[in-house]
Protein backbone atom coordinates (compact mmCIF):
# COMPACT_ATOMS: atom_id res chain seq x y z
CA UNK A 1 0.00 0.00 0.00
CA UNK A 2 0.92 3.60 -0.44
CA UNK A 3 1.75 5.46 2.80
CA UNK A 4 1.53 8.62 0.81
CA UNK A 5 -1.04 9.54 -2.32
CA UNK A 6 -1.17 13.16 -3.47
CA UNK A 7 -3.77 13.49 -6.07
CA UNK A 8 -4.65 16.63 -8.40
CA UNK A 9 -2.45 19.17 -6.29
CA UNK A 10 -2.91 22.77 -6.94
CA UNK A 11 -1.93 25.54 -4.43
CA UNK A 12 -2.98 29.06 -5.56
CA UNK A 13 -1.34 31.96 -2.67
CA UNK A 14 -3.64 34.49 -2.63
CA UNK A 15 -1.76 37.97 -2.69
CA UNK A 16 -4.12 41.17 -3.42
CA UNK A 17 -3.25 41.89 -6.62
CA UNK A 18 -2.31 38.70 -8.23
CA UNK A 19 -2.55 35.41 -7.26
CA UNK A 20 0.15 33.13 -7.71
CA UNK A 21 -0.32 29.65 -8.63
CA UNK A 22 3.11 27.55 -6.71
CA UNK A 23 1.50 24.29 -7.43
CA UNK A 24 -0.08 23.21 -10.53
CA UNK A 25 -1.37 19.83 -10.50
CA UNK A 26 0.44 17.39 -8.92
CA UNK A 27 0.03 13.55 -8.49
CA UNK A 28 2.82 11.58 -6.70
CA UNK A 29 2.65 8.24 -4.63
CA UNK A 30 5.31 7.33 -2.28
CA UNK A 31 5.31 3.76 -0.74
CA UNK A 32 7.05 2.87 3.02
CA UNK A 33 10.69 2.68 3.05
CA UNK A 34 11.35 4.73 0.28
CA UNK A 35 14.66 7.21 0.41
CA UNK A 36 13.44 10.22 -2.29
CA UNK A 37 14.83 13.58 -2.86
CA UNK A 38 12.70 16.39 -4.53
CA UNK A 39 14.74 18.78 -6.57
CA UNK A 40 14.39 21.63 -8.91
CA UNK A 41 15.46 25.69 -8.77
CA UNK A 42 14.34 28.18 -5.77
CA UNK A 43 10.87 29.27 -6.37
CA UNK A 44 10.28 25.76 -7.94
CA UNK A 45 7.12 24.88 -5.10
CA UNK A 46 9.07 22.36 -2.84
CA UNK A 47 8.67 23.86 0.41
CA UNK A 48 5.06 24.69 -0.40
CA UNK A 49 4.72 20.57 -1.82
CA UNK A 50 6.49 19.31 1.45
CA UNK A 51 4.14 21.37 3.74
CA UNK A 52 0.93 20.18 1.77
CA UNK A 53 2.29 16.51 2.03
CA UNK A 54 2.74 17.01 5.99
CA UNK A 55 -0.51 18.61 6.62
CA UNK A 56 1.27 22.33 7.60
CA UNK A 57 -0.44 23.48 4.79
CA UNK A 58 -3.73 22.71 2.54
CA UNK A 59 -4.07 22.47 -1.44
CA UNK A 60 -6.53 24.91 -3.09
CA UNK A 61 -7.69 21.93 -4.72
CA UNK A 62 -7.22 18.05 -4.75
CA UNK A 63 -6.29 15.38 -2.33
CA UNK A 64 -3.64 14.07 0.51
CA UNK A 65 -4.34 10.88 1.53
CA UNK A 66 -1.39 9.64 4.26
CA UNK A 67 -2.03 5.98 5.93
CA UNK A 68 -5.65 5.98 3.91
CA UNK A 69 -6.63 9.14 6.06
CA UNK A 70 -7.99 11.72 4.02
CA UNK A 71 -6.18 14.75 5.25
CA UNK A 72 -7.48 17.53 3.42
CA UNK A 73 -11.10 16.44 4.99
CA UNK A 74 -9.54 16.75 8.28
CA UNK A 75 -10.56 19.53 10.86
CA UNK A 76 -7.27 21.13 11.64
CA UNK A 77 -6.75 20.29 15.58
CA UNK A 78 -7.72 16.54 14.10
CA UNK A 79 -4.93 17.65 11.56
CA UNK A 80 -2.36 18.23 14.24
CA UNK A 81 -3.03 15.17 16.17
CA UNK A 82 -2.61 13.00 13.01
CA UNK A 83 0.60 15.36 12.16
CA UNK A 84 2.40 14.53 15.71
CA UNK A 85 1.70 10.79 15.97
CA UNK A 86 2.32 10.05 11.87
CA UNK A 87 4.80 12.83 10.42
CA UNK A 88 7.85 14.00 11.09
CA UNK A 89 10.02 17.12 10.45
CA UNK A 90 13.11 18.02 9.71
CA UNK A 91 13.97 21.96 8.53
CA UNK A 92 16.80 23.99 6.94
CA UNK A 93 17.10 25.55 10.57
CA UNK A 94 17.00 22.96 12.80
CA UNK A 95 14.60 24.48 15.24
CA UNK A 96 16.11 22.90 18.57
CA UNK A 97 15.11 24.62 22.37
CA UNK A 98 18.01 26.28 23.09
CA UNK A 99 17.92 26.32 26.72
CA UNK A 100 17.81 22.01 26.37
CA UNK A 101 20.56 19.34 25.67
CA UNK A 102 20.79 17.13 23.38
CA UNK A 103 19.02 14.28 25.22
CA UNK A 104 16.56 17.48 27.26
CA UNK A 105 15.08 18.19 23.61
CA UNK A 106 14.52 14.77 22.29
CA UNK A 107 13.46 14.07 25.84
CA UNK A 108 10.90 16.97 25.64
CA UNK A 109 8.50 14.88 22.59
CA UNK A 110 8.71 11.74 24.52
CA UNK A 111 7.48 13.56 27.31
CA UNK A 112 4.76 15.07 25.15
CA UNK A 113 3.33 11.39 24.53
CA UNK A 114 3.41 10.37 28.57
CA UNK A 115 5.57 7.60 28.32
CA UNK A 116 7.39 6.79 32.19
CA UNK A 117 10.58 8.25 32.85
CA UNK A 118 12.92 5.50 32.77
CA UNK A 119 11.47 4.22 29.17
CA UNK A 120 11.97 8.14 28.09
CA UNK A 121 15.74 8.31 28.61
CA UNK A 122 16.34 4.65 27.30
CA UNK A 123 14.13 5.52 24.14
CA UNK A 124 16.51 9.26 24.10
CA UNK A 125 19.79 7.63 24.60
CA UNK A 126 18.91 4.79 21.50
CA UNK A 127 18.03 7.58 19.47
CA UNK A 128 21.17 9.71 20.40
CA UNK A 129 22.96 6.36 19.68
CA UNK A 130 21.40 5.83 15.87
CA UNK A 131 22.71 9.79 14.98
CA UNK A 132 26.40 9.16 16.37
CA UNK A 133 26.13 11.72 18.88
CA UNK A 134 26.71 10.06 22.21
CA UNK A 135 29.45 12.02 23.24
CA UNK A 136 27.28 15.47 22.93
CA UNK A 137 24.30 14.28 24.94
CA UNK A 138 24.46 16.78 27.52
CA UNK A 139 25.64 19.63 24.87
CA UNK A 140 23.45 22.82 24.21
CA UNK A 141 22.66 23.33 21.00
CA UNK A 142 25.46 26.61 20.88
CA UNK A 143 27.94 23.90 21.50
CA UNK A 144 27.10 21.61 18.28
CA UNK A 145 28.08 22.44 14.94
CA UNK A 146 25.05 23.21 12.28
CA UNK A 147 25.68 19.23 11.24
CA UNK A 148 25.45 18.12 14.74
CA UNK A 149 22.37 19.89 15.69
CA UNK A 150 20.56 18.95 12.30
CA UNK A 151 21.42 15.08 13.46
CA UNK A 152 19.70 16.01 16.79
CA UNK A 153 16.92 17.25 14.41
CA UNK A 154 16.79 13.82 13.40
CA UNK A 155 16.49 12.00 15.83
CA UNK A 156 14.32 14.32 17.65
CA UNK A 157 12.06 13.56 14.41
CA UNK A 158 12.45 9.67 14.95
CA UNK A 159 11.11 10.53 18.47
CA UNK A 160 7.27 9.75 17.63
CA UNK A 161 8.18 6.90 15.62
CA UNK A 162 6.41 8.37 12.90
CA UNK A 163 5.25 6.83 9.41
CA UNK A 164 7.65 9.07 7.37
CA UNK A 165 9.99 12.27 8.15
CA UNK A 166 9.78 14.94 6.25
CA UNK A 167 12.81 17.21 5.81
CA UNK A 168 13.24 20.68 4.13
CA UNK A 169 16.33 21.41 2.66
CA UNK A 170 18.19 19.81 5.53
CA UNK A 171 21.38 20.45 4.44
CA UNK A 172 21.11 24.16 3.09
CA UNK A 173 23.05 25.40 5.76
CA UNK A 174 25.90 22.84 6.23
CA UNK A 175 29.18 22.38 4.45
CA UNK A 176 29.68 19.80 1.86
CA UNK A 177 30.98 16.84 4.54
CA UNK A 178 28.22 17.87 6.92
CA UNK A 179 25.75 17.37 4.35
CA UNK A 180 27.48 14.09 3.45
CA UNK A 181 27.60 12.72 6.61
CA UNK A 182 23.75 13.73 7.17
CA UNK A 183 22.82 12.01 4.27
CA UNK A 184 24.91 9.02 5.09
CA UNK A 185 22.78 8.81 8.59
CA UNK A 186 20.03 9.26 7.33
CA UNK A 187 20.45 6.47 4.98
CA UNK A 188 21.44 3.96 7.44
CA UNK A 189 17.92 4.40 9.50
CA UNK A 190 16.33 4.19 5.57
CA UNK A 191 18.25 0.92 5.33
CA UNK A 192 18.42 -0.23 8.67
CA UNK A 193 15.84 0.60 10.45
CA UNK A 194 13.09 1.30 7.00
CA UNK A 195 12.46 4.79 7.87
CA UNK A 196 10.81 6.60 4.73
CA UNK A 197 12.87 9.94 4.26
CA UNK A 198 11.28 12.17 1.45
CA UNK A 199 13.66 15.49 1.47
CA UNK A 200 14.65 18.70 -0.81
CA UNK A 201 17.43 19.50 -1.80
CA UNK A 202 19.37 22.05 -3.89
CA UNK A 203 22.46 20.10 -3.99
CA UNK A 204 23.76 17.49 -6.56
CA UNK A 205 25.84 15.41 -4.60
CA UNK A 206 22.86 14.84 -1.61
CA UNK A 207 20.50 14.54 -4.42
CA UNK A 208 22.68 11.42 -5.36
CA UNK A 209 22.10 9.93 -2.58
CA UNK A 210 18.34 9.38 -3.21
CA UNK A 211 17.42 5.93 -4.74
CA UNK A 212 14.43 8.28 -6.49
CA UNK A 213 14.70 11.78 -7.30
CA UNK A 214 11.79 13.64 -8.11
CA UNK A 215 12.09 17.06 -9.80
CA UNK A 216 9.75 20.02 -10.19
CA UNK A 217 9.99 23.63 -12.32
CA UNK A 218 6.73 26.16 -12.29
CA UNK A 219 5.06 23.68 -9.60
CA UNK A 220 5.09 20.83 -11.89
CA UNK A 221 6.34 17.27 -11.72
CA UNK A 222 8.93 17.08 -14.86
CA UNK A 223 10.44 13.78 -13.74
CA UNK A 224 10.47 11.25 -11.47
CA UNK A 225 13.46 8.66 -12.09
CA UNK A 226 14.65 5.68 -9.94
CA UNK A 227 18.42 5.99 -9.49
CA UNK A 228 19.28 2.20 -9.86
CA UNK A 229 17.67 2.69 -13.29
CA UNK A 230 19.23 6.03 -14.25
CA UNK A 231 22.95 4.51 -13.41
P1 LIG B 1 10.91 26.25 -3.24
O1 LIG B 1 10.82 25.54 -1.93
O2 LIG B 1 11.08 25.32 -4.41
O3 LIG B 1 11.92 27.34 -3.23
P2 LIG B 1 8.39 27.41 -2.49
O4 LIG B 1 7.39 26.33 -2.34
O5 LIG B 1 8.99 28.00 -1.28
O6 LIG B 1 9.50 26.92 -3.52
O7 LIG B 1 7.72 28.59 -3.31
C1 LIG B 1 7.09 28.40 -4.57
C2 LIG B 1 6.58 29.73 -5.04
O8 LIG B 1 5.49 30.15 -4.23
C3 LIG B 1 7.62 30.84 -4.98
O9 LIG B 1 7.44 31.68 -6.10
C4 LIG B 1 7.27 31.57 -3.70
O10 LIG B 1 7.64 32.93 -3.77
C5 LIG B 1 5.76 31.40 -3.63
N1 LIG B 1 5.29 31.38 -2.25
C6 LIG B 1 5.69 30.49 -1.30
N2 LIG B 1 5.04 30.73 -0.14
C7 LIG B 1 4.23 31.78 -0.36
C8 LIG B 1 3.30 32.50 0.44
N3 LIG B 1 3.08 32.18 1.72
N4 LIG B 1 2.64 33.54 -0.12
C9 LIG B 1 2.84 33.86 -1.42
N5 LIG B 1 3.69 33.22 -2.24
C10 LIG B 1 4.39 32.20 -1.72
P1 LIG C 1 13.09 27.73 0.30
O1 LIG C 1 14.32 27.78 1.15
O2 LIG C 1 12.44 26.40 0.29
O3 LIG C 1 13.32 28.26 -1.08
P2 LIG C 1 11.60 30.11 0.62
O4 LIG C 1 12.69 31.07 0.89
O5 LIG C 1 11.00 30.04 -0.75
O6 LIG C 1 12.05 28.66 1.04
O7 LIG C 1 10.42 30.34 1.64
C1 LIG C 1 10.64 30.39 3.02
C2 LIG C 1 9.30 30.67 3.69
O8 LIG C 1 8.79 31.92 3.22
C3 LIG C 1 8.25 29.63 3.35
O9 LIG C 1 7.57 29.27 4.53
C4 LIG C 1 7.31 30.27 2.37
O10 LIG C 1 5.97 29.85 2.60
C5 LIG C 1 7.48 31.75 2.65
N1 LIG C 1 7.44 32.52 1.40
C6 LIG C 1 8.19 32.28 0.30
N2 LIG C 1 7.90 33.15 -0.68
C7 LIG C 1 6.93 33.96 -0.17
C8 LIG C 1 6.20 35.07 -0.70
N3 LIG C 1 6.39 35.51 -1.94
N4 LIG C 1 5.30 35.66 0.11
C9 LIG C 1 5.10 35.21 1.34
N5 LIG C 1 5.75 34.18 1.90
C10 LIG C 1 6.66 33.56 1.15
Amino acid sequence: MNIIEIKGITKIYDIKTMPFQALNGIDLSFQQEEFVAIVGPSGSGKTTLLNIIGGLDSPTDGTVIVDGVNITGLSNWKKTDFRMHNIGFVFQSYNLIPVLTTKENIEFILQLQGRDKEDIEKRALELIEAVGLMNKTNSRPNKLSGGEQQRVAVARALASKPKFILADEPTANLDSKSAENLLDIMEKLNREENITFIFSTHDARVMKKARRIITIEDGKVIEDVLREKVL
